[in-house]
């Protein structure tokens, strides 16, 4: 299982594949954000692109 903490990057969304189980992390050396919006405003606008649903490992 690849869950080294990347300490560079703070997240909470534990329903993904790449975040470090008991912590709040991601385990990626990198990540990809982007925006579904054309114009973003606020930062509900702007969304990890890396994002992967866990298979619940985890959970
Ligand atoms: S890929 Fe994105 S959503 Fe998933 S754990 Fe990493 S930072 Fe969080």
């Amino acid at each position: 299982m690849n869950k080294n903490a990347n300490h560079s990057i703070k997240c909470t969304v534990d329903e993904c594949k790449h975040h470090c189980c008991g912590e709040n992390y991601c385990s990626l050396s990198c990540v990809s954000i982007g925006t579904h919006e054309p114009d973003p405003t606020i930062c509900q606008c702007v969304d990890c692109e890396s994002f992967v649903r866990s298979d619940g490992n985890c959970k």
